[in-house]
């Protein structure tokens, strides 16, 4: 039997969740993975709110899953690195955007054009690597592979700077080549 949101993983997770297409979004307990090799932890400050959320909530593309924590232009604070990651560190300012994974083997995701993968994981509504649901940033933190978290700038507002990380981000390396421009 599928292990219910809460028993997926250990750590516990609090967010925002749609339970069906009526566009209201409630209290939901839920878990995420822990910080895993190459994974950062992040506390979660601000989330944009997109219309994409919107019609992913509402299942106006038809592939929408319950329950859903939308979010996907989430900007907070490392709380944890782990051994392999190398361009974070705690307390650094941090965000995800609209994809948290890809195949890591195709010719897109080798030249780090992971958003024309065909197996793009999205931040959320999505099937991660291990088999478990991708829940958003309308919740109290998130971990992700480091290769999918950017680096954000001290100079930016976190809360007016977060829908950047949709409609400002085509892929995770430009965003990061404009902000160190
Ligand atoms: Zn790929
Ligand atoms: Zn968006």
């Amino acid at each position: 039997m599928a292990k219910s949101p809460q028993e997926e993983h250990p750590q516990k997770a609090f967010g925002w969740a749609a339970r069906d297409s009526a566009g209201i979004l409630s209290p939901f307990n839920f878990s995420r993975r822990n910080t895993g090799p190459k994974d950062v932890s992040i506390k979660i400050m601000y989330c944009g709110v997109c219309h994409s959320d919107i019609h992913f909530v509402r299942n106006e593309w038809g592939f929408s899953e319950y329950p859903m924590v939308p979010g996907h232009e989430i900007v907070g604070i490392v709380t944890e690195v782990s051994s392999e990651v190398k361009k974070m560190t705690v307390g650094d300012k941090a965000a995800i955007g609209c994809m948290v994974g890809g195949c890591d083997k195709c010719d897109d995701c080798t030249k780090g054009l992971e958003s024309y993968c065909r197996d793009t994981i999205l931040t959320y509504n999505y099937i991660y690597h291990d088999g478990t649901r991708t829940y958003g940033g309308y919740s109290d933190w998130i971990v992700a592979e480091e290769h999918y978290v950017v680096k954000f700038p001290d100079t930016l507002p976190m809360d007016s700077g977060a829908p950047l990380l949709c409609a400002g981000n085509h892929c995770v390396q430009p965003l990061e080549v404009l902000w160190t421009q």
